[in-house]
């Protein structure tokens, strides 16, 4: 049985409503070991009978027998199997991969042997047999016509098909290197079948043992030169079952390696595809936490500080729930634990900590003040014992301000309370508010300092003797590194004649939403202070640049004494704690039914209309400005990596013409992009770690959550896939003979 038989096989082309004949009423048949010249003028239909040989190109009459078997019923996945398993091509401008090196080319047919150090050693045997073991690690785009054309051959011959077909392979090249290539294809296909085309029959005429002239798409003439002895047939038909039963996985780990060949292969488009993915990813990261930064519109806002388990009590009356009363109320009703003067945590400006940022320079921060709270192990010094000493939970932003580990006494002001910092948490989310862990009492020492400080504006006098006015003071500070109950007065000693200070401090009352009532009452005090009270000691007391000729400081006791006095007249609020929500809601009916107002601070959310409507707009917004990015992103992402593929459409073609299967190239190019979205994803992770770990620009950005950076990942991967499937369906719009350069006459 002859290995390849034609049978009245035609082909003709309809392009542009003009039809010509390729080839027609070819009858041929051949054999291995047959060495078979065609020559014939130009546009005869030479190359159209290699290409219909070859499956490139379909045939419209007749039969084309491979082994016996017909094949005009093949469809294109036939059609590379077919390939992959008989033919080799070499065309006259080569088709070399030019970006691949020459073992790379090689190795690219070897792919069949899944043994990785097994294709190397054959991939190198082959290139010795073609004279190239010096080249290998060239490029293919630095070798000359020769030395591609054996290239060439030796990736023929690696994959040992049994027909080997040559369009004018010495087309482009001088004639003594032309005579050495066809010898060497003489040489290594002695047990094959060798068509080659050529317009210059002397070249071939030595070694030929068959002769074909093609005029007019017929075949004129055909000589047998020299007799064949029948080469036995090789096993191929048994390694086409073989290997198509191992097709699917096969192909996919053969285009994963081919993925990552490319990648290597071209590393400047490669950088150039990393970059533009580095650019896009960024891009949606800025999005994104653009976004998140508008979303925070979104966020509920309650009247009273959200603590889980927390319920506000006044009386319906008005009346003041005294200190006595607290205790018995948080007894009766079961909480496990009360506080009587809470405004601390609900007021925005009783919470702000004055910090000294070094050469009389000072900030404020926002910071929430709370005892009884726990921030757990792994903090930075240690939590409060002592009342003048606090433990801060800070943005990470404030690391500058605070220091890395050790804590070196630091001091900061609470409603100009000086008190020591024993202990830091840094943390990472800057959603999250900064507070500040005080004892009970010192809690209540920050309370009364608002009190006294912010909420009344004391009158401040100084006495001498025969109460004889020595001046005023304007302001109160307290610091616990003065003795209990004990008055420093900076600039004057007792000896200049001051013998009593006079504060009196009145407050307005305030009604159950904390703002001023001034149908009410304003209850004062007055206090006199005399010389017992003076502390003779030295005070050295961080005013950051306030003058201090202008204050005078007192002990926390004295503080708390003045401003509970009136406290505990006017203030007429409390908050019961109990273990959570639940507890705290029914415990409030109780309280309700037992006749107080009692809300949860969570039943305080009060939804204002404007404030969802303008966040709802804005939300829209924000998610429409996302998805257009995302869709601008993908454009222009998508419109340069197009630009490249002009490039790579040639070496798909070579690919394919050597029989690499469709599915193992596509997969090929989804494992290039994919790789150049791994510096992407380290570029994100590279810049979420600064941005969010460096104390500096932790303040300046929206914290971004776990999901956030799931959206950004896998939105990347997505706009990856669609951008290669793109690509793809491009690059496999035209026909592997189209894209060859040399495969058709054009
Ligand atoms: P040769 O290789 O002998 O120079 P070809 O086989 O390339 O000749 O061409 C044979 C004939 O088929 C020519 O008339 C040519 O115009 C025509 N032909 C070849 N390829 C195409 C094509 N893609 N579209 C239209 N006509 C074609
Ligand atoms: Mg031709």
């Amino acid at each position: 049985m002859a290995l390849l038989t034609l049978k009245d096989v035609g082909k003709i082309y309809v392009s542009d409503g003009n039809v010509s004949v390729g080839i027609r009423g070819v009858n041929l048949s051949f054999d291995r070991g047959e060495f078979v010249a065609v020559t014939g003028k130009s546009g005869s239909g030479k190359s159209t009978l290699l290409n219909v040989i070859s499956g490139m190109d379909s045939y419209e009459e007749g039969e084309l027998y491979i082994e016996g078997q017909p094949t005009s019923h093949y469809m294109q996945y036939d059609w590379e199997q077919y390939r992959k398993e008989y033919i080799s091509f070499i065309f006259q401008d080569y088709n070399i991969i030019e970006s691949f090196t020459v073992l790379q080319n090689v190795e690219l047919s070897l792919m069949h042997i899944s043994d990785k150090k097994e294709r190397r050693k054959r991939a190198l045997e082959l290139l010795d047999r073609v004279g190239m073991t010096s080249h290998i690690k060239h490029k293919g785009s630095k070798l000359s016509g020769g030395q591609k054309q054996r290239t060439v051959i030796a990736r023929a011959l690696a994959k040992d098909s049994p027909i080997i077909l040559a369009d004018e392979p010495t087309g482009n090249l001088d004639s003594a290197t032309s005579k050495e290539i066809i010898e060497l294809l003489r040489e290594v296909s002695k047990d094959k079948l060798l068509i080659v085309v050529t317009h210059n029959f002397e070249q071939v005429e030595q070694c030929a043992t068959r002769h074909i002239r093609v005029f007019d798409g017929a075949i004129e003439s055909d000589h047998v030169i020299s007799h064949v002895e029948a080469v036995k047939e090789t096993a191929s038909q048994e390694k086409l079952s073989k290997s198509e039963k191992r097709r699917g996985s096969g192909d996919i780990r053969n285009g994963i390696a081919l993925g990552r060949a490319i990648f290597g292969a071209t590393p400047k488009l490669s950088f150039f595809f990393c970059m533009l993915m580095i650019i896009g990813a960024l891009g949606i990261f800025l999005v994104t936490s653009l976004c998140a930064s508008a979303s925070e519109i979104f966020e509920k806002s309650y009247m009273f500080e959200r603590i889980d388990g927390r319920v506000i009590i006044t009386t319906r009356d008005g009346s003041v729930i005294s200190s006595e009363d607290a205790k018995k109320l948080a007894d009766d009703f079961g909480a496990d634990s009360y506080l009587r003067y809470d405004v601390l945590l609900d007021e925005e400006y009783a919470n702000r900590a004055k910090i000294s940022l070094g050469g009389g320079r000072y900030d404020f921060i926002d910071i929430r003040c709370t005892y009884n709270e726990d921030f757990g192990d792994d903090i930075i010094g240690r939590y409060p014992k002592k009342d003048g000493e606090v433990f801060l939970y800070l943005p990470i932003s404030q690391q500058d301000n605070f220091g890395k580990d050790a804590i070196e006494t630091d001091k900061i002001q609470l409603n100009n309370v000086e008190v020591e910092v024993v202990g830091i948490k840094y943390f990472y989310d800057n959603n999250l508010d900064a507070k500040c862990l005080l004892t009970e009492k010192g809690f209540d020492t920050i309370t009364a300092m608002y009190y006294l400080c912010v909420r009344s504006y004391p009158n401040i006098t100084l006495y001498g003797n025969s109460d004889k006015n020595m001046g005023n003071r304007n302001m109160i500070l307290s610091s616990y590194d003065l003795e209990d109950s004990k008055i420093f007065i900076p600039d004057i000693s007792k000896n200049n004649g001051v013998s009593s200070v006079s504060i009196d401090a009145s407050y307005q009352k305030y009604d159950y939403y904390g703002s001023i009532d001034h149908s009410n009452d304003v209850f004062s005090v007055q206090k006199i202070f005399g010389e017992e009270y003076f502390s003779d000691g030295k005070l050295k007391i961080n005013t950051y640049g306030e003058p201090s000729s202008s204050i005078i400081v007192m002990s926390p006791d004295l503080v708390r004494e003045i401003a509970f006095e009136v406290l505990e007249k006017s203030y007429r609020q409390m908050s019961l704690f109990y273990e959570n929500n639940e507890e705290a809601s029914e415990a409030a009916k109780k309280l309700y039914d037992a006749g107080y107002i009692a809300v949860t601070s969570e039943a305080t959310y009060e939804p204002d209309a404007f404030e969802i409507i303008v966040g709802l707009i804005s939300g829209i917004m924000m998610a429409f400005l996302w998805v257009m990015a995302i869709i601008f992103l993908a454009f222009f992402i998508g419109l340069c990596s197009s630009r490249t593929l002009g490039a790579f459409k040639g070496d798909m073609a070579i690919m394919r013409s050597m029989g690499i299967p469709v599915r193992s190239i596509k997969v090929g190019m989804y494992v290039r992009m994919l790789m150049a979205l791994i510096p992407a994803y380290i570029c994100v992770c590279a810049a979420a770690y600064l941005i969010f770990t460096s104390p500096s620009a932790n303040e300046h950005f929206v914290y971004l959550y776990a999901w956030h950076y799931a959206v950004i990942f896998v939105g990347m991967l997505l706009l990856t896939v669609r951008i290669t499937r793109k690509q793809v369906k491009k690059l496999f719009d035209t026909s592997v003979k189209k894209s060859l350069k040399g495969g058709a006459a054009e």
